[in-house]
């Protein structure tokens, strides 16, 4: 059968032409073995951090920032080698798990030299941070110098960049500003409203972050965007605790927010207000997060757990795995759909038994794969099959 979240279709066959899916039509003939199993288009990663590698994750510490130091400490122990094979390991986990398309937060600008020859989607996204809310600094010209250099980057059909200002309480109100010139039409991710100390920092300069990052610019994270103009089409990743009345603001933007369930349960964090984002209008995609604060770097496990712990239907998991994440992608083709005309990035599924009796009822189906993890038997990027 061939799904996306829109549509389950059964004894049909997906036909790939020019990297792209030329037709899906009923099939004749099916084997039995095809019959059971299950084209998909391939799953979007919408937050990840390759140059983390797949170390697995730690404990999540006394606090999030001596967290945040010592994941730091370990990255910057790495010698840029070891970072390169660190985000070549982790793109491969993405890949023998389903992922086609990843949009990754570039920190150290040499996660790429692991990735040249990877056949992952890969959106690059250059991190760039000057440390704090309050004035231009001495880190300022040389975060802008980065952020030129990424979006100056040439994109090909699986390589594409875009920017990555770390989070609205770590970049100056003048390197917001000055990215939204440079940022255009590339894609932007920024972190947003991760922990209560972040937002409640953000609004009164009161907590543990006034140490690490001094004066509070007392405004809202989506309120700093837009005075920078940063706002519109930007992907909000955690939005875990937004301030009072900030949803209203992304509102209308063609913003989503990110939601990483396997980072969110490692930090023991507090329900996510799906709810709240969905009432606000605000859509959400799904991501890993990093090795860093996850169990794994697999999006049918995020799927899982958003079923388990946000309580949405399979469609919607399917749709927050791929069609969400997707817009954010600079490649109109890349839709996380298996229309004509889409990408050929598909992954081929081998459902559990209880899946197979499901059969002929598409919602059902959606709900069974999305709960149980199936074993992936192939994966395909802009139509062509990836070995290994
Ligand atoms: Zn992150």
């Amino acid at each position: 059968m061939v799904i996306d979240a829109s549509e389950v279709r059964f004894d049909a066959a997906v036909r790939l032409e020019g990297g792209r899916v030329a037709s899906v039509e009923p099939a004749e003939g099916l084997t039995a073995d095809e019959r059971e199993t299950v084209l998909a288009p391939g799953l979007v990663n919408a937050h990840a951090h390759l140059d983390l590698g797949t170390a697995p994750a730690g404990s999540p510490g006394e606090s999030f920032l001596e967290w945040v130091a010592s994941v730091m400490e370990a990255r910057g122990e790495r010698s840029p080698a070891e970072v390169a094979e660190g985000a070549r390991a982790a793109a491969g986990r993405l890949l023998e798990t389903g992922t086609t398309t990843v949009l990754d937060i570039d920190a150290s600008g040499v996660a790429g030299m692991g990735l040249s020859d990877s056949p992952i989607r890969l959106v690059s996204l250059r991190e760039v941070i000057d440390g704090s809310p309050a004035e231009r600094n001495e880190r300022t010209q040389a975060a802008l110098e980065l952020a030129r250099e990424a979006v100056a980057a040439p994109a090909s059909e699986r390589r594409a960049s875009g920017l990555s200002p770390h989070g609205v309480h770590t970049v100056s109100d003048e390197l917001l500003g000055e990215l939204a010139l440079l940022a255009r039409s590339a894609p932007v991710a920024t972190h947003w409203a991760e922990t209560p100390e972040e937002t409640r920092w953000m609004l009164e300069g009161s907590g543990p972050f006034a140490d690490w990052l001094g004066p509070s610019p007392r405004s809202s994270g989506a309120e700093r965007l837009r005075r920078a103009g940063l706002l519109d089409g930007t992907l909000l990743v955690h939005g875990n605790c937004p301030a009072p009345g900030e949803l209203a603001l992304l509102a209308g933007r063609g913003v989503a927010v990110v939601h990483c369930p396997g980072s969110h349960l490692f930090f023991s964090r507090p329900g996510f207000a799906l709810g709240d984002l969905r009432a606000a209008g605000i859509a959400v995609a799904l991501g890993t997060d990093s090795a860093a604060s996850n169990a794994d770097l697999d999006m049918r496990r995020e799927m899982r757990l958003a079923r388990e712990t946000l309580g949405v239907s399979g469609a919607e998991a399917w749709r927050m795995a791929t069609e969400e994440g997707a817009r954010f992608a600079p490649w109109a083709h890349v839709t996380g759909r298996l229309g004509v005309g889409d990408a050929g990035d598909l992954v081929r599924l081998r459902p559990a038994q209880g899946v197979v009796a499901a059969r002929r009822d598409g919602d059902r189906i959606l709900d069974l794969l999305t709960l149980s993890e199936p074993a992936v038997e192939g994966v395909w990027v802009a139509g062509e099959r990836i070995e290994g």
